[in-house]
């Protein structure tokens, strides 16, 4: 038996853009904390800490640029286009932190007894076969197991990457049932049943804990064609709120100035689930800043919860509304509709939030979707004083839309996951020529900065 001393590894993005809005690998801090609980020893190297001392010494900074919330822009070094993309005129490269950085790094640290790589994207995978490679360079022959959303969603070409194991689906488990096996021990695992059983995410692993994620439920009641949700958290569970509360409390007690709800569904339930959530926190008198970079399903929020959300600090808020054609909001399981939409923005206002911190996803690029849709949806959100944030469409293996897409001849049957960028696909041309996308960001940016020109 080993002493139990497990790195995990958040890999770098390789992408034409990111932009880190509160990201945070909470499925690897949360196995992280399971692992702790069972008497591991736990180190995290996290590709993409903007906090990161030695990063912030190179920049000759106290902290990282960005906004007040936390958000802001990973440092990009560029790197060669791969050959599938090699159509994209624009830049390619590793976004976080240089690779001389976390060469130097890993130099002083002992030899692990294992090691888990997460991973995000599917389009991503360059930056974790990256990762694995620099680690698998620092301790040839380290027992090594891929897990997250790319290695869920594609398994088999995750298994290509180098890791020893691929881990697909939610990871506590899985994660503790391998360490085990690798280092002989047996832990407990029949104590995990329900979510609540776990304990709360490791954000201690980071640099920082000034902004953290979090999850009060996994998984989506709705089945919407395009959405992954159903890939990566079967059904729809959400935790006891109370356990929510003492986290929140927790991590605000220690410096925590914002927290973003990375929930598919934050508003299901609302009654007892995040209004008793609000309730404790304004009751507490906890003083954090919340936001919603997932949106909100505008059919769930009504004023008197509107008013309750900003009581209780939500700053920034984003509703999906996805398209406003009222035949594809029913055709794609109806989630939202027109009168609800509007009556969410109208509950909004009434509670005395502002332009500047409400936004409205649109969706551009589904199967089938021509750009007048796109640009009718861009226009209603705008008519309604909405800024709007464009959600380009990714194609997600094993989704409806990913089949359609496939019957069309639009994507091969099993493509390399780098078709699946929202910056590429769109390009395919399929259903909309690559003038009416610019056509539609020009629009969304000119009725953006109008709104937020008149709301000054
Ligand atoms: S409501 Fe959102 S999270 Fe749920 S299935 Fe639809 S897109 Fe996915």
């Amino acid at each position: 038996m080993t002493d139990g001393y497990i790195l995990l590894v958040n890999p770098w993005i390789h992408d034409f853009a990111a932009h880190d809005l509160w990201a945070e690998p909470l499925g690897l801090l949360s196995i992280g904390a399971v692992l702790r609980e069972n008497g591991y020893r736990v180190q995290l190297l996290d590709c993409l800490d903007r906090w990161h001392p030695a990063l912030l010494a190179r920049q000759r900074r106290t902290a990282p640029p960005g906004s007040p919330y936390g958000t802001g822009k990973w440092p990009k070094t560029i790197l060669p286009t791969p050959h599938v993309l090699a159509h994209v005129r624009r830049y390619y490269g590793r976004y976080g932190r240089p690779l001389d950085l976390v060469q130097a790094e890993l130099a002083h640290w002992p030899r692990p007894d294992a090691v888990l790589v997460t991973s995000g994207m599917t389009y991503w995978y360059p930056g974790v076969a990256e990762a694995i490679q620099v680690v698998r360079a620092r301790w040839p022959g380290v027992s090594l197991a891929l897990g997250g959303v790319y290695a869920t969603l594609c398994p088999d070409h995750a298994a290509t990457l180098g890791a020893d194991v691929v881990l697909p689906g939610e990871g506590e488990l899985n994660a503790l049932h391998w360490v085990d096996a690798v280092t002989g021990r047996t832990s407990d695992w029949a104590r995990y049943r329900a979510l609540d059983d776990y304990p709360g995410p490791a954000h201690d692993l980071r640099a920082s804990t000034r902004s953290i994620g979090v999850l009060t439920a996994r998984g989506c009641p709705y089945g919407c064609p395009y959405c992954a949700t159903h890939r990566l958290n079967p059904g729809f569970r959400q935790r006891d709120p109370r356990r929510v509360v003492a986290e929140i409390a927790y991590w605000a007690g220690r410096g925590t100035t914002d927290m973003a709800f990375f929930d598919d569904a934050l508003l299901v339930n609302a009654d007892r689930h995040l209004r008793v959530i609000l309730d404790e926190v304004v009751g507490r008198g906890l003083r954090v800043r919340f936001h919603t970079p997932n949106g909100l399903h505008a059919n769930l929020l009504d004023e008197a919860l509107a008013r309750q959300m900003r009581q209780a600090g939500f700053e920034t808020i984003r509703l999906s509304l996805e398209t406003a054609d009222e035949a594809q909001q029913q055709a794609t399981g109806g989630k939202v509709s027109r009168a609800g939409f509007e009556r969410a923005v109208a509950a909004l206002w009434a509670a005395g939030f502002t332009v500047g911190q409400v936004g409205a996803y649109v969706l551009v690029g589904r199967p089938g979707q021509l750009a007048a849709e796109a640009q009718e949806s861009v226009a209603y959100a705008h008519a309604l004083g909405v800024p709007v944030r464009l959600a380009f469409y990714s194609p997600i293996p094993g989704t409806p839309d990913y089949a359609q897409a496939v019957a069309a001849g639009a994507l091969p049957p099993d493509p390399d996951p780098l078709w699946h960028n929202h910056t590429v696909w769109p390009l395919a041309g399929r259903w909309m020529t690559a003038a009416e996308i610019q056509a539609i960001k020009d629009q969304a940016l000119a009725g953006n900065q109008r709104l937020q020109g008149a709301g000054a």
